[in-house]
């Protein structure tokens, strides 16, 4: 058997040891209801309190301005859809190309039903221009601004102070997909003036299903989920108190952690991208190398497919990804990779590193051992490239 090598950590990591051991008891005998009268309950309702507080200590927020969601996707479509229906008729959605779908989707149904939504073009290392965003904004009162936080197929960092401040100078909702910037780079919500920021348990160490979305006092929004007192009324459903007990430990250990990780992760991460760059001709990285996060890695490599690339690797025990949507039975090339305008020869051979703090420099050793024979096996199959025949494909 192969080692696995998992640097796929931008599409989930593995569950810490700490949070696994702050949610068991949760699992096992502590298992009221926080909105049972009996103190048996009541205790229960103690604990999600204190979990609350550490996660708004996370982003520097109030405790009550925070709902637990189920995921990520959970908190966007609140976030986008909620405060759509509280604007009502006539709502202006603008976000970027290269946003998730669980932003993308939801700004395109609002789209679908009658509202304004503008997708912002990105630049070629994925950056929006302020300006283009400023004219998109319009007057701002009935817009709702959504760009994410950090890119999570190219680590592309935006500028989301200067962003959010635009926002706010013209009056409309700033909303943020932070899910890859939580637990990677500060966030601190008195600095940064979003008025909903969303994060994923599952992105930083704490397990899938669970989500929460940060929602600024004052803020105008609709309840998505509807049934229950939950959540200040505004997220009904019985809370997921285990796994938002998991939850919370993440944000600790990651508060803790943060600087130190970066300053080790991003070497690990600069050797791997350099380690390429020298062993394999006809490559590109993707994405603004001065504004990216210290984990994230995405290289194309040009004439060959991403795919092909991700297969191999999988198949010594490597796990990457590509930003295709081959799970939906098409070869699509990211539509990240392609708003950046990434030349059509490079398109398909996109792969992402994603690394995270239990990643060693021996894993990285191992992949600059095992990537380069891959690649020059591919390159010697494919029809394309250098010498090849036709470069364009016109
Ligand atoms: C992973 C991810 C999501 C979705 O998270 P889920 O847990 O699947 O809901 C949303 N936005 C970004 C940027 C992500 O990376």
């Amino acid at each position: 058997m192969n080692p696995t090598i998992y640097l796929d950590n931008n599409a989930t990591t593995r569950v810490a040891p700490e949070v696994l051991e702050a949610m068991l008891p949760f699992l096992r005998e502590r298992y009221g209801n926080p909105s049972s009268m009996h103190a048996f309950g009541g205790a229960i309702a103690k604990d999600l309190a204190r979990a609350r507080e550490t996660a708004a200590a996370f982003i520097n927020c109030e405790p009550d301005e925070i709902l637990f969601t189920s995921c990520a996707t959970e908190a966007d479509n609140t976030a986008i859809r909620g405060a759509a229906e509280f604007i009502g008729r006539g709502a202006r959605i603008v976000t970027t190309a290269v946003e998730h779908p669980a932003v993308l989707q939801p700004a395109r149904r609002l789209k679908a039903m009658g509202h304004e939504e503008i997708e912002l073009p990105v630049d070629g290392v994925g950056q929006i221009d302020l300006e283009r965003l400023r004219a998109a904004i319009g007057d701002g009162p009935g817009t709702i601004v959504s760009t994410m936080w950090a890119n999570n197929e190219t680590g592309t960092i935006f500028p989301i102070e200067a962003i959010a401040q635009i926002v706010k100078e013209r009056g409309a909702v700033m909303h943020t997909d932070a899910v890859q910037a939580g637990g990677k780079i500060p966030i601190d919500v008195r600095r940064v003036p979003v008025d909903m920021l969303t994060l994923a348990g599952h992105k930083f160490h704490a397990p899938k299903g669970v989500g929460m979305l940060y929602v600024r006092r004052g803020t105008k929004l609709k309840p998505f989920m509807l049934g229950g007192h939950q959540e200040g009324g505004r997220r009904a459903g019985t809370e997921n108190v285990p796994y938002i007990v998991g939850f919370a430990k993440a944000c600790e250990l990651a508060q803790a952690g943060m600087a130190q990780e970066a300053a080790a992760l991003a070497p690990l991460r600069d050797r791997l991208e350099a380690g390429i760059l020298a062993a394999c001709p006809n490559v590109r990285v993707n994405g603004d190398r001065e504004h990216r996060l210290p984990n994230t890695l995405n290289v194309s490599f040009e004439y060959i497919e991403g795919e092909a690339i991700a297969y191999r690797l999988s198949d010594i025990g490597i796990c990457i990804s590509t930003g295709s949507a081959c799970a939906s039975g098409s070869l699509d090339p990211s539509h990240v990779i392609r708003a950046m305008g990434v030349p059509f020869t490079a398109v398909h051979g996109s792969v992402r590193f994603s690394l995270s703090r239990y990643t060693t420099a021996e894993e990285i050793d191992f992949v600059l051992e095992r990537l380069p024979p891959v690649i020059h096996g591919l390159r010697e199959l494919s029809p394309f490239g250098p010498g090849k025949g036709p470069t364009t494909f016109a």
